[in-house]
């Protein structure tokens, strides 16, 4: 790795928010367009949940009891699918191997294995023992020793996942579910519904950098959401996309991550190898209308790699997606720059 590149992996391992910068850009740049002239009401609220910081905003209509049931809705499904609570139901089914889940998890878990079955495995939920491995949610991440490592990818494979009625088995005991590829995507979907059950038809939805545009501006325009400049700080984009009713979803290296001996590990693995990714890919970014297709995707996309992410983006209907290389040029998917400059 050129020592240049090193210095920016190093800069970039304090800065662990990243992930929320999308967030923030999308708010900027959204009362810059609208300016003075605008006369509408903005509600927001940032708290952290989903083991991330999440915000989001009203425009012109909805009130802070509707906006605090967002994160309500967030608290709950985290109590299903969180891997590391031990409350959870995601939790229940690892230590159980076999169980009857609810409709809430099914619906994850069978959504995952498409996902898995579509993307040929790159997308693996059962990748769950190797994120333990390394921590990177925890204070103190590491790079696990081969053996270690060996022992863990023993029971890593989608396959071993199977699904009868609402019954999920572990074919293998010691695998281990993780669907955070995902979930975030699945919950900002849900917030949108209850957003629109309740006659919001205007605002933005940030799980962490999880984007979900709900409606356009409140003026008609499309919402402006940019791109983090991948390890530079939040007022840099990359690009910045005009949508409405779109989830913008990035999987990059710089989101968690972390250097060992020179090395640098980020969270976006391998399922051949356990290895994080290493295919000359800095971030992919998704767009599409549900934000659980661009989540799932975008670490599919990012574990493909350039052309056969590409390759699958463009096999599939009103998705769109744009890669950044090691050397920071942008490699758009077929008819996303028409679509979304
Ligand atoms: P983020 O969690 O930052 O939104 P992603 O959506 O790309 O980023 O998900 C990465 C997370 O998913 C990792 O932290 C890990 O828990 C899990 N993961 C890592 N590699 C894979 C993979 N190949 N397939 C599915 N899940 C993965
Ligand atoms: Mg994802």
């Amino acid at each position: 790795m050129p020592a240049a590149t090193k210095n920016i992996y190093k800069k970039l391992i304090k800065l662990s928010f990243s992930a929320m910068l999308i967030l923030c850009l999308t708010a900027c740049s959204f009362s810059g367009l609208l300016g003075a002239k605008s006369e509408v009401e903005k509600l927001s609220k940032t708290d952290f949940v989903l083991d991330t910081a999440a915000t989001v905003t009203l425009y012109g209509c909805g009130d802070e009891q509707l906006l605090e049931r967002c994160f309500e809705l967030c608290r709950q499904y985290e109590l299903i699918f969180s891997r590391t609570d031990e409350r959870s139901e995601l939790y229940e089914l690892n230590a159980a191997g076999s169980m009857a889940v609810s409709d809430e998890l099914l619906e994850l878990i069978t959504l995952s294995r498409d996902y898995a079955e579509l993307s040929g495995g790159a997308f693996d939920f059962t990748l769950g023992g190797v994120s333990v491995l390394y921590g990177f949610s925890s204070d103190s991440p590491r790079a696990p020793s081969g053996g270690e490592l060996a022992a863990v990818m023993e029971h890593v494979g989608w396959e071993k996942v199977r699904i009868d009625g609402n019954v999920v088995t572990l074919s293998d005991p010691g695998a281990v579910l993780d669907l955070g590829a995902i979930a975030k995507g699945w919950i900002a979907d849900r917030v949108a519904e209850l957003l629109l059950e309740n006659g919001v038809d205007s605002a933005i939805i940030n799980l962490g950098g999880n984007v979900l545009c709900l409606g356009s501006r409140p003026d008609g325009e499309n919402f402006v959401v940019g791109l983090q400049y991948p390890f530079k700080d939040m007022s840099q984009t990359i690009a910045d996309i005009r949508v409405s009713d779109m989830s913008v979803v990035t999987s990059g290296v710089y989101q968690r991550c972390f250097e060992q001996d020179g090395v640098f590990y980020h969270h976006i693995l391998d399922p051949g190898t356990g290895l994080p990714c290493g295919n000359g890919l800095l971030a992919v970014s998704v767009v599409s209308p549900r934000s659980a297709d661009c989540d799932a995707l975008s670490t599919a996309c990012f574990v493909l790699g350039l052309d056969d992410g590409l390759e699958l983006v463009d096999s599939l209907d009103g998705v769109y997606a744009v890669f950044v290389t090691e050397d920071y040029k942008l490699h758009y998917s077929d008819g996303f720059q028409d679509a979304l400059f």
